[in-house]
């Protein structure tokens, strides 16, 4: 998206094929990602959802023709093939189960980042994986502390950021499964009453300061964020 954003007015034509309905659906949600495809239709960028690149041909060095495949299951891999074989636990989409110091099932062998799934502490400790690179970060650092016997819980406010075509994209928290989804929710989504995460176009440092306020530990119930 970044890319297409920054090629927008250079190029010719752009187009953008995604698995999902939306852009960054997976990080950010439908809402989220609506908005951000919206901004870049305006700038003449093609969207082919629910699509898979299947080819691209060429001559001279350049593309002539791209193959597109049409509807096929959505979804990010994570890159785990490789531990087939061994005992490392995984869910059904290949993310790798960790607990809050980032271990596995298996003593002294951790894992983060985008391949894991771990308890996000804002859905009252639902497994999720979390494709930020702050969050990636986070699993890191935790997992480095307890390879050196600090044992340390993982304890972090999941945060995106982005820019395109000059606006600034924020997101802090996690929309749950089955997190409230009403007008309101586009910006705040929220369970049981309390918002779990936040979104903002344009608008700094909002987000942030609801990270900081979801980092505390306090919450934010929904009437507040309405
Ligand atoms: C196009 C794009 C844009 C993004 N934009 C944003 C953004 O704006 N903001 C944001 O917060 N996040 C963004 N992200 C997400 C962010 O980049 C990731 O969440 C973050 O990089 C995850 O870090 P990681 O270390 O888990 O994985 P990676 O950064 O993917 O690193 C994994 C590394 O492991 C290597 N590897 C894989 N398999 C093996 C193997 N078997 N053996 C050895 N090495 C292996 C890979 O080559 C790679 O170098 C973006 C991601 C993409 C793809």
């Amino acid at each position: 998206m970044e890319i297409a954003a920054f090629l927008s007015d250079k190029a010719g034509a752009i187009s953008v094929v995604e698995k999902k309905e939306f852009p960054l659906q997976n990080a950010l949600g439908p809402q989220v990602g609506g908005v951000a495809m919206k901004m870049l239709q305006n700038r003449g960028v093609k969207f082919y959802m629910k699509t898979e690149l299947s080819e691209l041909k060429g001559k001279d060095g350049k593309v002539s023709h791209s193959f597109v495949l049409a509807p096929l299951p959505a979804g990010v891999f994570p890159n785990s093939a490789f531990l087939k074989g061994t005992s490392i636990a995984r869910d059904d989409s290949g993310s790798i189960l960790v607990d809050l110091r980032m271990q596995t099932n298996i003593l002294n062998v951790f894992a983060a980042g985008d391949v894991v799934s771990f308890p996000v502490a804002l859905l009252n400790g639902d497994r999720s994986s979390i494709h930020h690179q702050q969050v990636a970060e986070a699993h890191g650092h935790t997992a480095a502390l307890n390879m050196l016997k600090k044992d340390k819980e993982l304890h972090t406010v999941p945060f995106f950021w982005t820019t395109m075509v000059g606006k600034t994209i924020r997101y802090a928290g996690r929309r749950g499964q089955r997190d409230g989804n009403n007008l309101h929710s586009s910006a705040f989504p929220f369970r049981d009453g309390f918002v779990t995460a936040a979104a903002s176009l344009n608008c700094d440092p909002m987000v942030s300061l609801i990270a900081e306020v979801l980092y505390s530990g306090k919450q934010i119930s929904k009437e507040e964020a309405e």
